[in-house]
């Protein structure tokens, strides 16, 4: 079953100078879709318009069968996708409880008992139930993000959507964000990450999507024949600079 389908989406910030220049991506249930590519390619625009963060020019973007051009309560479409941004954006007056649940009271209308019961069974599950009260700025980048992707997957979305949920942690943070997204990669969920940790890639994805000038330029499930036999010399390229 399709989870997004967009098809020949295009959109434009300033006129004459495309950002997307026809984007067709499909993403399945249970799929683990990484997109790869090199800065400003127009990989976080696209993760935006399929949230609808942006408004496309042209083309169309279905998810679960509704086109987004058309709904009607695109807050409540939302919902159901769990969004982790590379740089947390946690409220940082409220404390680790309250971050996870705030959404989940405000917006799906759960007891806040009920919304602290499920955040805590979370926190128990990913080895972070001593942090509940912590403020973000007592937290490790690592930890925020953890808190980020816990808040993303609470209420249980159809979808989680991850826009290089690595980039702005130390290094020596990095793994454990990773250890946490692949554990969840295990729970047969559907996902779509932006990532440049190419290792991690390889090992996670069920589909590989690369992205260059706004194109798609490979799309892919034989994730072994798209790194031993990259399908263009860009994309060689662009793997031999980000491989480590
Ligand atoms: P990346 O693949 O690195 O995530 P982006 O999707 O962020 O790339 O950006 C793609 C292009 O769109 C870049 O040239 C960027 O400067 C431009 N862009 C992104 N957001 C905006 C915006 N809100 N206004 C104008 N230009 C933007
Ligand atoms: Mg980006």
């Amino acid at each position: 079953m399709q989870i997004f389908e967009a098809k020949d989406v295009r959109l434009s910030f300033v006129r004459g100078h495309e950002v997307l220049r026809g984007v067709n991506l499909t993403v399945l249930r249970g799929e683990v879709v990484v997109i790869l590519g090199p800065s400003g390619s127009g990989k976080s625009v696209l993760l935006r318009c399929l949230n609808g963060l942006e408004c496309i020019d042209s083309g169309k973007i279905v998810f679960e069968g509704v086109d987004l051009n058309q709904a009607r309560r695109m807050a409540a479409l939302r919902r159901k996708i769990g969004f982790v941004f590379q740089d947390f954006n946690l409220f940082s007056h409220l404390n680790v409880l309250q971050n996870i649940t705030f959404a989940r009271v405000l917006l799906d209308r759960i007891s806040p008992a009920q919304a602290q019961e499920e955040a805590r069974e979370l926190l128990a599950r990913f080895g972070l139930a001593e942090k509940e009260r912590a403020r973000p700025n007592q937290l490790s980048g690592g930890q925020k993000q953890r808190i980020a992707i816990l808040r993303a997957l609470i209420g249980n979305p159809d979808i989680m959507i991850f826009d290089e949920p690595t980039s702005s942690l130390d290094p020596t943070m990095v793994r454990e964000v990773l250890n946490l997204v692949e554990e969840i990669t295990r729970e047969k969920r559907t996902i779509l990450l932006v990532t440049h940790e190419i290792r991690f890639a390889r090992k996670v994805a069920t589909r590989i999507v690369f992205m260059d000038q706004g194109r798609v330029t490979a799309n892919t499930t034989d994730i072994e024949g798209f790194f031993n036999h990259p399908p263009t010399e860009g994309i060689a390229s662009f793997l031999s600079h980000v491989h480590r």
